[in-house]
């Protein structure tokens, strides 16, 4: 399975901050550097972020 890649600019659905990806994978989740809030990649042609879902993660330290 090819994992693929892309660079690109585009915009926080929150805050319409501008939020340059580098590459990103579909469904990674990067964060806004404007709000913070966590946005996935639901898309890579064209890339499209959306709110990812809110969870609380034991990370376990
Ligand atoms: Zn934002």
């Amino acid at each position: 399975m090819e994992l693929q890649t892309t660079s690109a600019r585009s915009e926080c659905p929150e805050c319409f901050d501008d939020i340059q990806l580098e590459a990103v994978m579909q469904n990674e989740i990067v964060q806004c550097a404007g709000c913070g809030v966590d946005l996935e990649v639901i898309e890579l042609d064209p890339v499209t972020l959306e709110l990812a879902p809110e969870e609380e993660e034991d990370w376990g330290e």
